[in-house]
């Protein structure tokens, strides 16, 4: 499994960073973001480095819909299967953190 040194999602998945974990499984690690901007909000990332979903997609798209499944799945147990699925991809799209996460909004209703 590739990771990279200075990446935090890396060390989080690692557990050398603490986390609060939702959902882990072989392939993909799911925690509460830090600093939530819903209910419920959840990083699902996969345990192997991606820069960001346009790589993920490209190098393995079965993971990228694993994590779309993971996210339903954490949906359907905190707010009846409704989720808003964000990918932040490029510095100028908000992307602070270079290991592709998909952040899950879900567990009320959100604003349009
Ligand atoms: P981005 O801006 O789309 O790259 O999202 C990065 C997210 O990571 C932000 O929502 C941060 O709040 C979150 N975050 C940063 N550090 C941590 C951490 O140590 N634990 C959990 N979430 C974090």
């Amino acid at each position: 499994m590739s990771a990279s040194d200075d990446c935090l999602f890396c060390k989080i998945i690692a557990g050398q960073i603490p986390s609060s974990k939702v959902y882990e499984d072989d392939t993909t690690y799911a925690f509460k973001d830090i600093n939530p901007k819903a209910k419920v909000h959840v990083l699902v990332v996969p345990k192997e480095h991606y820069a960001n979903a346009a790589e993920l997609a490209a190098k393995d798209p079965a993971e990228l819909a694993h994590i779309v499944s993971v996210a339903q799945r954490i949906a359907d147990d905190s707010f009846h299967g409704a989720y808003r699925l964000v990918f932040n991809t490029g510095l100028d799209a908000g992307q602070t953190v270079f290991h592709v996460h998909a952040h899950v909004l879900t567990g009320e209703k959100l604003d349009e």
